[in-house]
Protein backbone atom coordinates (compact mmCIF):
# COMPACT_ATOMS: atom_id res chain seq x y z
CA UNK A 1 0.00 0.00 0.00
CA UNK A 2 2.62 2.30 1.42
CA UNK A 3 4.05 1.67 -2.09
CA UNK A 4 1.02 3.11 -4.38
CA UNK A 5 0.61 6.40 -2.41
CA UNK A 6 4.45 6.93 -2.02
CA UNK A 7 4.36 6.28 -6.18
CA UNK A 8 1.62 8.93 -6.33
CA UNK A 9 3.56 11.03 -4.28
CA UNK A 10 6.51 11.34 -6.02
CA UNK A 11 4.17 11.74 -9.03
CA UNK A 12 3.15 14.96 -7.74
CA UNK A 13 6.53 16.02 -5.99
CA UNK A 14 7.86 19.71 -6.92
CA UNK A 15 4.52 20.42 -8.73
CA UNK A 16 3.19 23.34 -7.93
CA UNK A 17 -0.22 23.01 -9.07
CA UNK A 18 -2.37 19.66 -9.15
CA UNK A 19 -3.85 19.28 -12.42
CA UNK A 20 -6.44 16.97 -13.43
CA UNK A 21 -4.29 14.41 -15.54
CA UNK A 22 -2.06 14.39 -12.25
CA UNK A 23 -4.58 13.62 -10.27
CA UNK A 24 -6.17 10.47 -12.46
CA UNK A 25 -2.40 8.69 -12.55
CA UNK A 26 -2.01 9.10 -9.29
CA UNK A 27 -5.43 7.94 -8.04
CA UNK A 28 -4.47 5.12 -10.36
CA UNK A 29 -1.77 4.18 -8.32
CA UNK A 30 -3.91 4.65 -4.64
CA UNK A 31 -6.93 2.34 -6.55
CA UNK A 32 -4.51 -0.80 -6.44
CA UNK A 33 -3.10 0.21 -2.77
CA UNK A 34 -6.19 0.34 -1.74
CA UNK A 35 -7.62 -3.00 -2.76
CA UNK A 36 -4.21 -4.17 -1.30
CA UNK A 37 -5.48 -2.70 1.66
CA UNK A 38 -8.94 -4.71 2.03
CA UNK A 39 -10.65 -1.48 1.24
CA UNK A 40 -14.32 -2.84 -0.51
CA UNK A 41 -14.55 -1.93 -3.91
CA UNK A 42 -17.39 0.34 -3.99
CA UNK A 43 -15.72 2.61 -0.71
CA UNK A 44 -12.33 2.74 -3.36
CA UNK A 45 -14.01 4.31 -6.02
CA UNK A 46 -16.35 6.66 -3.58
CA UNK A 47 -13.09 7.76 -1.89
CA UNK A 48 -11.07 8.40 -5.50
CA UNK A 49 -14.26 9.92 -6.33
CA UNK A 50 -13.96 12.79 -3.14
CA UNK A 51 -9.99 12.95 -3.75
CA UNK A 52 -10.18 13.75 -7.32
CA UNK A 53 -12.99 16.36 -6.66
CA UNK A 54 -10.82 18.07 -3.59
CA UNK A 55 -7.19 17.78 -5.05
CA UNK A 56 -8.09 18.68 -9.06
CA UNK A 57 -7.00 22.66 -9.13
CA UNK A 58 -5.54 22.94 -5.61
CA UNK A 59 -3.26 25.07 -5.89
CA UNK A 60 -0.21 24.34 -3.17
CA UNK A 61 1.30 26.59 -0.40
CA UNK A 62 5.27 26.04 -0.81
CA UNK A 63 6.06 26.00 2.22
CA UNK A 64 3.88 25.96 5.98
CA UNK A 65 5.17 27.63 8.72
CA UNK A 66 5.30 25.87 12.18
CA UNK A 67 4.94 26.76 15.60
CA UNK A 68 8.31 27.25 16.32
CA UNK A 69 8.20 29.65 13.37
CA UNK A 70 10.43 26.94 11.60
CA UNK A 71 9.42 26.93 7.91
CA UNK A 72 8.79 23.82 6.15
CA UNK A 73 8.45 22.79 2.20
CA UNK A 74 5.22 21.41 0.84
CA UNK A 75 5.35 19.86 -2.77
CA UNK A 76 2.13 18.99 -4.58
CA UNK A 77 2.67 15.32 -3.30
CA UNK A 78 2.54 15.88 0.53
CA UNK A 79 -0.31 18.11 -0.33
CA UNK A 80 -2.15 15.03 -1.80
CA UNK A 81 -1.46 12.56 0.98
CA UNK A 82 -3.03 15.33 3.33
CA UNK A 83 -5.94 15.02 0.93
CA UNK A 84 -5.81 11.38 1.20
CA UNK A 85 -4.99 11.19 4.68
CA UNK A 86 -8.51 13.76 5.91
CA UNK A 87 -10.63 11.80 2.95
CA UNK A 88 -10.06 8.71 4.51
CA UNK A 89 -10.54 9.80 8.01
CA UNK A 90 -13.70 11.22 6.80
CA UNK A 91 -15.11 8.11 5.48
CA UNK A 92 -14.02 6.78 8.67
CA UNK A 93 -15.86 9.14 11.16
CA UNK A 94 -17.53 10.62 12.95
CA UNK A 95 -15.99 9.51 16.00
CA UNK A 96 -18.17 7.29 18.06
CA UNK A 97 -16.72 5.17 20.78
CA UNK A 98 -19.45 5.42 23.11
CA UNK A 99 -20.86 2.44 25.40
CA UNK A 100 -24.43 3.29 26.33
CA UNK A 101 -24.93 2.54 30.08
CA UNK A 102 -27.99 2.96 32.24
CA UNK A 103 -27.42 4.66 35.46
CA UNK A 104 -25.20 1.92 38.17
CA UNK A 105 -28.59 1.26 40.24
CA UNK A 106 -29.58 -0.47 36.90
CA UNK A 107 -28.94 -3.34 34.40
CA UNK A 108 -26.94 -2.08 31.41
CA UNK A 109 -26.48 -4.98 28.80
CA UNK A 110 -23.57 -5.37 26.09
CA UNK A 111 -24.50 -8.32 23.46
CA UNK A 112 -20.92 -9.85 21.55
CA UNK A 113 -21.78 -11.23 18.73
CA UNK A 114 -19.34 -12.53 15.48
CA UNK A 115 -18.03 -15.43 13.23
CA UNK A 116 -15.69 -17.62 15.60
CA UNK A 117 -11.98 -17.04 16.36
CA UNK A 118 -12.93 -13.50 15.41
CA UNK A 119 -11.90 -12.10 19.03
CA UNK A 120 -15.59 -12.18 21.09
CA UNK A 121 -14.37 -13.88 23.93
CA UNK A 122 -11.38 -12.47 24.32
CA UNK A 123 -12.75 -8.61 23.92
CA UNK A 124 -15.41 -9.47 26.01
CA UNK A 125 -12.72 -9.94 28.75
CA UNK A 126 -10.90 -6.20 27.30
CA UNK A 127 -14.41 -4.32 27.76
CA UNK A 128 -14.70 -6.00 31.75
CA UNK A 129 -11.72 -4.88 32.06
CA UNK A 130 -12.30 -1.30 30.81
CA UNK A 131 -15.51 -1.22 32.45
CA UNK A 132 -13.87 -1.96 35.80
CA UNK A 133 -11.20 0.51 35.63
CA UNK A 134 -14.42 2.98 35.03
CA UNK A 135 -16.04 1.94 38.37
CA UNK A 136 -18.60 -0.09 36.81
CA UNK A 137 -19.25 -3.79 37.92
CA UNK A 138 -19.31 -6.20 35.26
CA UNK A 139 -20.65 -9.42 34.81
CA UNK A 140 -20.03 -11.90 31.82
CA UNK A 141 -22.60 -14.21 30.70
CA UNK A 142 -20.66 -17.36 29.09
CA UNK A 143 -23.72 -17.43 25.66
CA UNK A 144 -21.46 -19.51 23.86
CA UNK A 145 -22.67 -23.09 25.06
CA UNK A 146 -21.62 -25.45 21.96
CA UNK A 147 -18.42 -25.78 23.33
CA UNK A 148 -17.50 -26.15 26.93
CA UNK A 149 -14.16 -24.96 25.54
CA UNK A 150 -15.86 -21.66 25.28
CA UNK A 151 -17.09 -21.80 28.82
CA UNK A 152 -14.33 -22.77 30.14
CA UNK A 153 -12.44 -19.58 28.09
CA UNK A 154 -14.74 -17.37 29.87
CA UNK A 155 -14.49 -18.39 33.45
CA UNK A 156 -10.45 -18.24 33.13
CA UNK A 157 -10.72 -14.26 31.89
CA UNK A 158 -13.48 -14.04 34.81
CA UNK A 159 -11.42 -15.35 37.27
CA UNK A 160 -8.18 -13.72 36.00
CA UNK A 161 -10.48 -9.52 35.93
CA UNK A 162 -11.87 -11.19 39.19
CA UNK A 163 -15.57 -11.02 37.54
CA UNK A 164 -18.39 -12.93 38.36
CA UNK A 165 -19.09 -15.25 35.31
CA UNK A 166 -22.94 -16.68 35.01
CA UNK A 167 -23.22 -20.06 33.05
CA UNK A 168 -26.04 -22.87 33.85
CA UNK A 169 -25.64 -26.15 31.60
CA UNK A 170 -28.73 -27.21 29.50
CA UNK A 171 -30.24 -23.53 29.16
CA UNK A 172 -30.83 -22.30 26.06
CA UNK A 173 -28.75 -19.37 25.23
CA UNK A 174 -31.92 -16.68 24.54
CA UNK A 175 -32.70 -17.85 28.79
CA UNK A 176 -29.53 -17.72 29.85
CA UNK A 177 -28.75 -14.35 29.13
CA UNK A 178 -31.60 -13.53 31.11
CA UNK A 179 -31.15 -15.42 33.89
CA UNK A 180 -27.54 -13.31 33.80
CA UNK A 181 -29.71 -10.43 33.96
CA UNK A 182 -30.75 -12.05 37.41
CA UNK A 183 -27.32 -13.06 38.66
CA UNK A 184 -26.67 -9.37 37.92
CA UNK A 185 -28.80 -7.91 40.19
CA UNK A 186 -28.58 -10.22 42.77
CA UNK A 187 -24.61 -9.75 42.78
CA UNK A 188 -24.90 -6.54 42.52
CA UNK A 189 -23.64 -5.93 38.91
CA UNK A 190 -24.29 -3.36 36.57
CA UNK A 191 -23.39 -4.27 33.40
CA UNK A 192 -23.82 -7.72 31.97
CA UNK A 193 -21.72 -8.72 29.12
CA UNK A 194 -22.87 -11.55 26.55
CA UNK A 195 -20.67 -13.29 24.74
CA UNK A 196 -22.23 -15.74 22.22
CA UNK A 197 -21.74 -18.21 20.15
CA UNK A 198 -20.03 -18.14 16.41
CA UNK A 199 -19.46 -19.80 13.33
CA UNK A 200 -16.88 -20.27 10.64
CA UNK A 201 -19.49 -18.52 8.41
CA UNK A 202 -22.89 -16.86 8.97
CA UNK A 203 -25.44 -19.20 9.11
CA UNK A 204 -29.28 -18.97 10.13
CA UNK A 205 -29.51 -21.29 12.88
CA UNK A 206 -26.95 -18.92 14.41
CA UNK A 207 -28.95 -15.52 13.23
CA UNK A 208 -31.89 -17.00 14.97
CA UNK A 209 -30.65 -17.54 17.93
CA UNK A 210 -28.84 -14.34 18.57
CA UNK A 211 -32.02 -12.37 17.27
CA UNK A 212 -33.88 -14.11 20.35
CA UNK A 213 -30.80 -13.33 22.37
CA UNK A 214 -32.05 -9.47 21.68
CA UNK A 215 -35.49 -9.67 22.11
CA UNK A 216 -35.48 -11.58 25.48
CA UNK A 217 -33.01 -9.21 26.89
CA UNK A 218 -33.08 -6.10 24.77
CA UNK A 219 -29.39 -5.08 25.69
CA UNK A 220 -28.30 -1.69 25.40
CA UNK A 221 -25.55 -2.05 23.14
CA UNK A 222 -25.08 -4.91 20.14
CA UNK A 223 -21.27 -4.96 19.26
CA UNK A 224 -19.95 -6.79 16.28
CA UNK A 225 -16.45 -8.17 16.65
CA UNK A 226 -14.50 -8.59 13.49
CA UNK A 227 -11.14 -9.73 12.45
CA UNK A 228 -9.22 -7.54 10.46
CA UNK A 229 -7.48 -10.53 8.73
CA UNK A 230 -10.37 -11.92 7.06
CA UNK A 231 -10.05 -9.02 4.92
CA UNK A 232 -12.71 -8.23 2.02
CA UNK A 233 -15.33 -11.37 3.83
CA UNK A 234 -15.49 -8.64 7.27
CA UNK A 235 -17.91 -6.82 4.94
CA UNK A 236 -20.01 -9.48 3.76
CA UNK A 237 -20.24 -10.63 7.66
CA UNK A 238 -20.56 -6.98 8.85
CA UNK A 239 -23.82 -6.22 6.11
CA UNK A 240 -25.17 -9.51 7.25
CA UNK A 241 -24.96 -8.92 11.07
CA UNK A 242 -26.34 -5.44 11.12
CA UNK A 243 -29.16 -6.33 8.84
CA UNK A 244 -30.44 -8.89 10.89
CA UNK A 245 -29.55 -7.45 14.65
CA UNK A 246 -29.51 -4.11 14.02
CA UNK A 247 -25.75 -3.34 15.56
CA UNK A 248 -24.63 -0.25 17.28
CA UNK A 249 -20.96 -0.36 16.52
CA UNK A 250 -18.21 -2.95 15.54
CA UNK A 251 -14.70 -3.89 17.37
CA UNK A 252 -12.10 -4.56 14.98
CA UNK A 253 -9.45 -7.19 16.18
CA UNK A 254 -5.93 -8.12 15.80
CA UNK A 255 -4.50 -4.58 14.44
CA UNK A 256 -1.20 -5.65 16.80
CA UNK A 257 -0.70 -8.16 13.38
CA UNK A 258 -0.03 -7.48 9.54
CA UNK A 259 -3.51 -6.58 8.81
CA UNK A 260 -3.72 -2.60 7.45
CA UNK A 261 -7.57 -2.12 8.58
CA UNK A 262 -8.84 -1.40 5.21
CA UNK A 263 -11.66 -3.32 6.23
CA UNK A 264 -12.50 -1.05 8.67
CA UNK A 265 -13.22 1.85 6.38
CA UNK A 266 -15.16 -1.01 4.63
CA UNK A 267 -18.03 -1.70 7.54
CA UNK A 268 -17.92 1.76 8.28
CA UNK A 269 -18.87 3.12 4.90
CA UNK A 270 -21.61 -0.17 4.02
CA UNK A 271 -23.44 -0.37 7.36
CA UNK A 272 -23.07 3.16 8.03
CA UNK A 273 -22.11 2.15 12.29
CA UNK A 274 -19.49 3.32 14.04
CA UNK A 275 -16.02 1.71 14.78
CA UNK A 276 -15.92 1.83 18.56
CA UNK A 277 -12.51 -0.16 19.18
CA UNK A 278 -9.66 -1.76 17.88
CA UNK A 279 -8.39 -4.61 19.33
CA UNK A 280 -4.07 -5.00 19.38
CA UNK A 281 -3.14 -7.65 20.98
CA UNK A 282 -4.02 -10.95 23.01
CA UNK A 283 -3.79 -9.38 27.04
CA UNK A 284 -6.49 -8.04 28.20
CA UNK A 285 -5.44 -4.33 28.25
CA UNK A 286 -5.11 -4.16 24.31
CA UNK A 287 -7.81 -2.38 23.25
CA UNK A 288 -7.75 0.65 22.39
CA UNK A 289 -10.54 3.67 21.38
CA UNK A 290 -10.67 4.37 17.69
CA UNK A 291 -9.16 7.20 16.14
CA UNK A 292 -9.62 7.93 12.69
CA UNK A 293 -6.60 9.96 12.34
CA UNK A 294 -4.43 6.84 13.56
CA UNK A 295 -6.21 4.14 10.90
CA UNK A 296 -6.09 6.17 8.00
CA UNK A 297 -2.04 6.63 8.63
CA UNK A 298 -2.08 3.04 8.87
CA UNK A 299 -4.06 2.39 6.01
CA UNK A 300 -1.82 4.69 3.97
CA UNK A 301 1.21 2.24 5.15
CA UNK A 302 2.70 4.87 7.62
CA UNK A 303 2.36 3.48 10.61
CA UNK A 304 0.53 5.09 13.68
CA UNK A 305 2.76 8.26 14.08
CA UNK A 306 0.07 10.19 16.29
CA UNK A 307 -0.48 7.07 18.33
CA UNK A 308 2.91 7.21 18.79
CA UNK A 309 3.00 10.57 20.08
CA UNK A 310 0.25 10.09 21.80
CA UNK A 311 2.72 7.49 24.24
CA UNK A 312 5.05 9.92 24.39
CA UNK A 313 2.46 12.31 26.24
CA UNK A 314 2.09 10.14 29.04
CA UNK A 315 5.96 10.57 30.27
CA UNK A 316 6.44 14.26 28.86
CA UNK A 317 3.76 16.98 28.67
CA UNK A 318 2.12 17.67 25.44
CA UNK A 319 3.44 20.79 24.22
CA UNK A 320 6.70 19.06 25.03
CA UNK A 321 5.84 15.72 22.84
CA UNK A 322 4.63 18.17 19.95
CA UNK A 323 8.05 19.79 20.29
CA UNK A 324 9.40 16.91 20.10
CA UNK A 325 7.95 15.07 17.37
CA UNK A 326 8.94 18.04 15.39
CA UNK A 327 12.79 17.84 15.86
CA UNK A 328 12.49 14.84 15.75
CA UNK A 329 10.92 14.29 12.21
CA UNK A 330 12.27 17.58 10.66
CA UNK A 331 15.78 16.43 10.07
CA UNK A 332 17.41 18.29 12.31
CA UNK A 333 16.94 15.05 14.80
CA UNK A 334 20.84 15.49 16.64
CA UNK A 335 23.03 13.22 19.14
CA UNK A 336 21.36 14.93 22.14
CA UNK A 337 17.83 13.89 21.17
CA UNK A 338 19.19 10.43 20.33
CA UNK A 339 20.07 10.07 24.39
CA UNK A 340 16.99 12.29 25.38
CA UNK A 341 14.74 9.98 23.38
CA UNK A 342 16.72 6.66 24.96
CA UNK A 343 15.92 8.25 27.97
CA UNK A 344 12.39 8.95 27.48
CA UNK A 345 11.79 5.92 25.63
CA UNK A 346 12.80 3.89 28.51
CA UNK A 347 10.68 5.45 30.73
CA UNK A 348 7.24 4.42 28.91
CA UNK A 349 7.92 0.31 29.60
CA UNK A 350 7.74 -2.14 27.17
CA UNK A 351 8.83 -0.51 24.11
CA UNK A 352 8.38 -3.10 21.74
CA UNK A 353 4.31 -2.05 21.70
CA UNK A 354 4.97 1.35 20.92
CA UNK A 355 7.29 0.52 18.41
CA UNK A 356 5.18 -1.98 16.33
CA UNK A 357 2.82 0.82 15.55
CA UNK A 358 5.68 2.15 13.28
CA UNK A 359 6.36 -0.27 11.24
CA UNK A 360 9.90 2.71 9.98
CA UNK A 361 10.86 1.62 13.68
CA UNK A 362 10.97 -1.77 13.77
CA UNK A 363 14.54 -2.27 13.36
CA UNK A 364 15.36 -0.13 15.55
CA UNK A 365 13.97 -1.40 18.46
CA UNK A 366 17.41 -3.22 19.26
CA UNK A 367 19.20 0.07 18.69
CA UNK A 368 16.84 2.14 20.99
CA UNK A 369 16.23 -0.20 24.09
CA UNK A 370 19.94 -0.58 25.01
CA UNK A 371 20.21 -2.95 28.52
CA UNK A 372 21.35 -1.03 31.67
CA UNK A 373 24.77 -1.69 31.21
CA UNK A 374 25.01 -0.10 27.46
CA UNK A 375 23.21 2.80 28.33
CA UNK A 376 25.69 3.87 31.15
CA UNK A 377 28.22 3.58 28.32
CA UNK A 378 26.16 5.76 25.84
CA UNK A 379 26.05 8.32 28.72
CA UNK A 380 29.68 8.14 29.13
CA UNK A 381 30.49 8.74 26.00
CA UNK A 382 27.80 11.43 25.21
CA UNK A 383 28.81 13.11 28.51
CA UNK A 384 32.50 13.31 27.06
CA UNK A 385 31.30 15.25 23.99
CA UNK A 386 31.06 18.89 23.55
CA UNK A 387 28.11 20.83 22.98
CA UNK A 388 28.84 21.31 19.04
CA UNK A 389 29.50 17.81 18.61
CA UNK A 390 26.06 16.40 19.95
CA UNK A 391 23.95 18.79 18.24
CA UNK A 392 26.29 18.23 15.40
CA UNK A 393 27.75 14.57 14.97
CA UNK A 394 28.86 14.60 11.93
CA UNK A 395 31.86 16.71 12.70
CA UNK A 396 33.19 13.91 14.56
CA UNK A 397 36.63 13.14 13.13
CA UNK A 398 38.96 10.59 14.02
CA UNK A 399 40.67 12.78 16.51
CA UNK A 400 37.64 13.84 17.84
CA UNK A 401 36.59 10.25 18.53
CA UNK A 402 39.77 9.52 20.13
CA UNK A 403 39.52 12.25 22.31
CA UNK A 404 35.85 10.79 23.58
CA UNK A 405 36.65 7.76 24.15
CA UNK A 406 39.80 8.72 26.03
CA UNK A 407 37.61 10.79 28.13
CA UNK A 408 34.45 8.43 29.05
CA UNK A 409 37.11 5.29 29.23
CA UNK A 410 35.68 3.44 25.97
CA UNK A 411 36.97 2.23 22.88
CA UNK A 412 37.02 3.87 20.17
CA UNK A 413 35.32 1.56 18.60
CA UNK A 414 32.71 1.80 20.67
CA UNK A 415 32.56 5.86 19.85
CA UNK A 416 32.36 4.78 16.18
CA UNK A 417 29.52 2.19 16.94
CA UNK A 418 27.40 4.91 18.37
CA UNK A 419 27.95 7.24 16.06
CA UNK A 420 26.96 4.79 13.32
CA UNK A 421 23.64 3.88 15.33
CA UNK A 422 22.99 7.62 15.84
CA UNK A 423 23.08 7.68 11.72
CA UNK A 424 20.79 4.78 11.49
CA UNK A 425 18.48 6.51 13.35
CA UNK A 426 18.73 9.75 12.13
CA UNK A 427 17.98 8.56 8.78
CA UNK A 428 14.68 7.34 10.05
CA UNK A 429 13.43 10.10 11.02
CA UNK A 430 14.23 12.09 8.45
CA UNK A 431 12.39 9.55 6.19
CA UNK A 432 9.30 9.53 8.32
CA UNK A 433 9.63 13.89 8.31
CA UNK A 434 9.33 14.28 4.55
CA UNK A 435 5.41 13.23 5.04
CA UNK A 436 4.15 16.64 6.01
CA UNK A 437 0.41 15.35 5.27
CA UNK A 438 1.57 13.32 8.64
CA UNK A 439 2.91 15.79 10.37
CA UNK A 440 0.00 17.86 10.01
CA UNK A 441 -1.59 14.97 12.29
CA UNK A 442 0.28 16.09 15.35
CA UNK A 443 -1.39 18.22 18.22
CA UNK A 444 0.17 21.60 17.98
CA UNK A 445 1.63 21.03 14.24
CA UNK A 446 0.54 23.32 11.80
P1 LIG B 1 -14.07 -15.99 19.59
O1 LIG B 1 -14.16 -17.35 18.97
O2 LIG B 1 -14.70 -14.96 18.73
O3 LIG B 1 -14.56 -15.95 21.00
O4 LIG B 1 -12.51 -15.61 19.60
P2 LIG B 1 -11.48 -15.64 20.80
O5 LIG B 1 -11.70 -14.50 21.73
O6 LIG B 1 -11.43 -16.99 21.40
O7 LIG B 1 -10.13 -15.32 20.01
C1 LIG B 1 -9.60 -16.18 19.01
C2 LIG B 1 -8.09 -16.03 19.01
O8 LIG B 1 -7.72 -14.72 18.62
C3 LIG B 1 -7.48 -16.24 20.37
O9 LIG B 1 -6.28 -16.95 20.22
C4 LIG B 1 -7.21 -14.84 20.87
O10 LIG B 1 -6.14 -14.79 21.78
C5 LIG B 1 -6.89 -14.13 19.59
N1 LIG B 1 -7.16 -12.68 19.63
C6 LIG B 1 -8.29 -12.04 19.97
N2 LIG B 1 -8.15 -10.70 19.85
C7 LIG B 1 -6.89 -10.49 19.42
C8 LIG B 1 -6.12 -9.30 19.09
O11 LIG B 1 -6.57 -8.15 19.15
N3 LIG B 1 -4.84 -9.52 18.67
C9 LIG B 1 -4.30 -10.77 18.57
N4 LIG B 1 -3.05 -10.87 18.14
N5 LIG B 1 -4.99 -11.87 18.86
C10 LIG B 1 -6.26 -11.74 19.28
MG1 LIG C 1 -15.50 -17.32 22.12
Amino acid sequence: VAKGFRAAKNRLAGKKEITPEMVDESLRDIRVSLLEADVAFDVVKKFVARVREKAVGEVVQTTVTDKAGQKHRVTAGDHFVKICHDELEALMGPVDTSIQLKPKDQVSGIMMVGLQGSGKTTTTGKLASKLLKEGRKPLLVAADIYRPAAVDQLKVLGERLKVPVYFEPNVPPPELAKRGYAAAREQKCDVVLIDTAGRLAIDEALMTELEAIKANVRPDNILLVCDAMIGQDAVRTAAEFDRRLSLDGFILTKLDGDARGGAALSIKEVTGKPIKFLGMGESMDKLEEFRPDGLASRILGFGDIVGLMKDFEGVVDEKKAAEDAQKLLSGNFSMKDFVEQIRMVRKMGPLKDLLEKFPLFGEMTEHLNPDEKELTKIEAMYDSMTEQERLRPNLINDSRVKRIAKGSGRKTEEVRELLQKFGMMQQVMGTIGQNPGLLGRIPGFK
